[in-house]
């Protein structure tokens, strides 16, 4: 039996928040902890620097931003590491789920922002003599809070839509992984960017509650629901639009028409990426009897050929979890799921030895009311709860306060279209896992407990704009029917006119 992660005391006199690579639990460097006088100076710089880049055209700006898109690019393998060594992930995982993403998304809106951003007209139905238009205007400041799971790719991605919608942008990274964000600032600065742009504040929960009383005009949070519910209240308090992406528990139903090797490495994919640190792995999975034995011995195989250790050794699916704390919550829930009376298929045993591992774990014979299957686990544990068939999986997947990704695995292309309709999540996918974060074009965000608004996808940038609709005369006449003075005969045209026009 492993030990139990000790945290180490929240405010360190020294002022310094210790960032720690989880593979070896060895200190890996320090950042100053932003005090609430620092976060509102911060602010302050990037509401400057705001003005000028505020101004700039949007094909202008996303050609500044070209250069940072080329370092990051250039110097992947470099990011990767740093990524993998604050992270605990494979460096295959840094790669594709974090730099690549961020290459993608930067390239994807460098090219269409300009596009996407032109004024947009509406065609008045009534109003003939008028014509309205919509002009996407900078909303100001954009204060992002991030968490530890992907480092880079989250703040990145919402950072770098951020700027092209001409904001400045305030990060609050995770106080677990500090570093990643600290070290790739240098590369915009490099680039050629104003530094006072994009400014990183570190710290605890304190300094992103600082952040949030420092007069941002917007918040990007991501993170739990408990604290997305703080975060909330205080956007609600002082009237700060918001996106929240919280936690998830995505559930996958799967059909009974599926082909059962194909599908138990995807599930097995899809839950253990990341030692299941994201917040759309698979959390639950929904297996008619028909089909469970079969697909449940297939899962445990799939499982066990996987290779866990250093993650910055190539060849290996599974690094080390992020966070102590996260691991021993998991581990505690195991627990409390096997004394609930779930099979441990295989892992579930805390691992001896440095390094926060925790072996992917399959828990078979789970029912729809195990805390197991109830709550956001996340970590590196696939919980399988036969059902009696799909229409009764379809009816759990929904029984839930979650709703970020939902997905259905079924080999007749009209059934996982039916499903997937059916779904109560902000992102369905059939046949596959995790994806969608990484398609610029596409939406991301929940509903219920895993939060509101979107970013991605041309709606996410378009909610980095304050909406400003113009409203002009095309034709002016000495004098509109419906101003001063109020005439009787009017009245009657009028009454005529809503019984003729309205039909
Ligand atoms: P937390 O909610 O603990 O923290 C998120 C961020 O908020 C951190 O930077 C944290 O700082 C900061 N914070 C903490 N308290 C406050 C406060 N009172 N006011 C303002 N900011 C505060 O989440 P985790 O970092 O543990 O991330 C894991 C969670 O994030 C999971 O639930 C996961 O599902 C969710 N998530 C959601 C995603 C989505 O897109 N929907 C994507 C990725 C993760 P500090 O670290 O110092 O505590």
């Amino acid at each position: 039996m492993g030990q139990l992660y000790q945290a180490p005391p929240p405010f360190p006199p020294d002022g310094l928040l210790r960032s720690y690579n989880p593979a070896t639990e060895q200190e890996l460097g320090t950042v100053p902890i932003a005090n609430t006088e620092a976060v509102k100076q911060a602010v302050a710089q990037a509401r400057a620097a705001q003005a000028a880049w505020g101004v700039l055209s949007v094909a202008e700006r996303a050609q500044r931003l070209k250069p940072f898109r080329n370092l990051v690019k250039e110097r992947a393998p470099e990011i990767c590491r740093w990524i993998s060594e604050e992270t605990g992930k494979p460096l295959m995982e840094s790669l594709l789920q974090e730099v690549a993403v961020v290459v993608d998304t930067a390239t994807y809106f460098i090219k269409r922002a300009p596009r996407l951003l032109e004024p947009t007209g509406i065609p008045l139905h009534l109003l003939k003599n008028r014509k309205s238009y919509l002009h996407y205007v900078p909303r100001g400041v954009v204060g992002i809070i991030s968490p530890w799971n992907f480092p880079f790719s989250i703040p990145w991605v919402d950072s770098l839509m951020a700027l092209l919608a001409g904001n400045a942008v305030v990060v609050k990274p995770s106080e677990i992984t500090p570093l990643v964000m600290q070290k790739t600032k240098e590369l915009l600065d490099q680039s050629g960017v104003p530094s006072e742009l994009l400014q990183v504040v570190h710290g605890f929960g304190e300094t992103g509650a600082a952040l949030l009383q420092s007069g941002i005009d917007y918040c990007i949070f991501t993170g739990s629901t408990a604290v997305g519910r703080k975060v909330a209240a205080i956007c609600g308090e002082k009237l700060i639009p918001c996106a929240l992406e919280l936690g998830g528990k995505a559930p996958a139903l799967v059909c009974e028409d599926v082909d059962i090797t194909r599908t138990a490495r995807a599930l097995v994919w899809g839950a253990f990426a990341n030692s299941g640190q994201v917040c759309v792995s698979i959390e639950r999975a929904y297996i008619p009897k028909r089909i469970y034995e079969s697909l449940c011995r297939a899962i445990v195989q799939e499982t066990l050929a996987l290779r866990q250790g250093n993650p910055q050794a190539t060849g290996l699916e599974l690094g080390a979890m992020t966070w102590g704390q996260q691991r021993n919550h998991v581990h505690q829930m195991v627990q409390r799921a096997i004394a609930e009376g779930a099979l441990c298929l295989t892992g579930g045993t805390l691992p001896t030895g440095p390094g926060l591992y925790y072996p992917p774990t399959v828990l078979g014979g789970c029912t729809p009311t195990m805390e197991v299957v109830q709550q956001e686990i996340f970590g590196p544990v696939l919980p399988l709860v036969p059902v009696a068939n799909e229409a009764e999986g379809l009816q759990y997947s929904n029984a839930s306060p979650f709703g970020l990704m939902g997905y259905v695995f079924a080999r007749d292309a009209k059934r996982a279209k039916t499903y997937a309709e059916q779904m109560r999540a902000g992102t369905v996918m059939c046949n596959d896992s995790l994806l969608s974060f990484a398609t610029p074009e596409t939406p991301w965000g929940g509903l219920g407990a895993s939060g509101m608004g979107r970013t991605h996808g041309a709606q996410g940038l378009k909610d980095l704009c304050q909406l400003r609709h113009v409203n002009r005369d095309r034709i002016q006449f000495s004098h509109e029917p419906w101003w001063f003075p109020y005439k009787e005969h009017w009245l009657n045209k009028m009454y005529a006119f809503l019984r003729t026009w309205f039909r």
